[in-house]
């Protein structure tokens, strides 16, 4: 192999990758005979020589969109498709590769090199999708960064801190849509159910947001664990006792349940963001690291099934539990003497079907007394705490509730048991 020019197989600005004698070394071996060392030397030969040619693909796909961008090559879709051998979906890839390295050029050199690899530029990738310009530029801006940590860690990792920084942008840069974001999660959310013609095994899909997925999987994990511990269950495969407890709970609603309870979402949120906002290393998600807006998790703040563990910047855990955050029973019960409907002034839902909003959220020192505690059905709650409108709750237990741009929408008291007014008026 030594006629190959190993100049040209060079990558400009990496250190002294030689791919040519890389491929030359692999030709020459034969592994039938090989040995740990070798095989391990091999695997790291064959990383080096595909992440050379992964940027070396890049470099080409530049060209063909120039050369299609002033008409002398067919779309590069169809460039690669028709003489890379690719599918239609990895040369969309390639293609997001090279729009990636032309916003960050320290990922294709590093690429080359092989010191990154096509995983980590796709996680890249992933985690943008969707951003505007200006946020894929703010996004860009950080390309020393996230080189140095997708030079130390696995692309999954490195996805993970990819989305929390394109959370922060987007949430810096635009704070409605990532509320809109988890509203089109939930308008999107499906059930379905169809029968496989070949098995004859039914199936349900059930495709939900964040938020309302991780209350399901609470409440079949609650229940499965009342499951486990009937007598005859502990040698039982865990797969089937999980098929057992989610159809008990669909089909019974978990009534058989030995102590039944109100089931918990737990929420992981760093002191910091919950009161003042999103900042970089902002930790705001449900314990299988889904994102959720903050906005939503104080929401949750005010809602007895969830369970915020918030952390201090270091990480420790600073509360857990839902000690003085939630109504009573008492005051749950003094609440309804006085609402018979949801406090928005224009709603009719029940009262049993509100949640108990903390006015002063708690997290704001907020108390959880009857001067500070209003019910809001599920649809208000959300307007008040993602879709920002302001509630205030006076002294008289009038209200005042405000538009978002500031504007006045009603004034005036919403206790609507004439029992209250009949006393009142003693
Ligand atoms: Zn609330
Ligand atoms: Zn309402």
């Amino acid at each position: 192999m030594s006629q190959v020019d190993t100049t040209t197989s060079r990558v400009a600005g990496e250190s002294n990758i030689d791919i040519a004698s890389l491929v030359g070394d692999l030709l020459s071996q034969s592994f039938e005979q090989a040995d740990r060392e070798s095989v391990n030397g091999a695997l790291q030969a064959v990383r080096s020589v595909r992440t050379w040619l992964d940027a070396l693909e890049i470099r080409v796909a530049r060209r063909v969109r120039q050369l299609h961008d002033v008409g002398r090559a067919d779309s590069p879709v169809t460039t690669l498709i028709d003489n890379n051998g690719c599918s239609g979906r990895d040369a969309r890839n390639t293609l997001d590769r090279e729009g990636l390295c032309a916003d960050m050029p320290l990922f294709e050199t590093a690429l080359g090199g092989g010191r990154v690899g096509g995983a980590h530029l796709d996680a890249m990738a992933r985690a943008t999708n969707g951003l505007s310009a200006d946020a894929k530029a703010a996004f860009a801006a950080h390309q020393q960064r996230l080189l140095a940590l997708a030079t130390q860690m696995s692309p999954d990792s490195f996805e993970r801190r990819c989305r929390d920084l394109a959370r922060s942008i987007r949430a810096q840069l635009d704070a409605a849509a990532e509320v809109d974001r988890v509203a089109r999660q939930r308008s999107a959310s499906t059930v379905r159910q169809w029968t496989d013609r070949t098995t004859g095994m039914g199936h349900t899909h059930i495709e939900l947001d964040p938020e309302r997925h991780a209350a399901l999987w609470t409440s079949i994990e609650a229940h499965l664990a009342s499951v486990r511990q009937r007598e005859g269950n502990s040698g039982r495969p865990f797969a089937e006792l999980q098929v057992e407890a989610v159809v008990e709970l669909v089909s019974t609603g978990g009534s058989t349940s030995a102590n039944r309870r109100l089931p918990e979402i737990e929420v992981l949120i760093d002191w910091s963001t919950l009161v003042d906002g999103i900042h970089p290393t902002t930790v705001c998600e449900t314990v299988d690291g889904i994102p959720l807006p903050i906005q939503t998790v104080q929401r949750l703040c005010c809602e007895a099934d969830v369970l915020p563990v918030v952390l201090r910047s270091s990480g420790e855990v600073l509360h857990v539990g839902r000690t003085a955050r939630v109504a009573t029973r008492a005051q749950r019960r003094a609440l309804a003497a006085l609402h018979r409907t949801c406090a928005h002034p224009h709603c009719q839902a029940a009262f049993s079907r509100c949640q108990i909003h903390h006015v002063i959220p708690w997290e704001r020192g907020g108390r959880t007394d009857l001067d500070n505690l209003i019910p809001l059905c599920t649809e208000h709650h959300h307007l008040v705490h993602e879709g920002g409108w302001s509630l205030q709750l006076h002294k008289d237990r009038t209200i005042t509730l405000n538009r978002p741009d500031g504007t006045r929408s009603f004034s005036g008291r919403t206790t609507d048991r004439l029992l209250v007014d009949s006393q009142r008026s003693h």
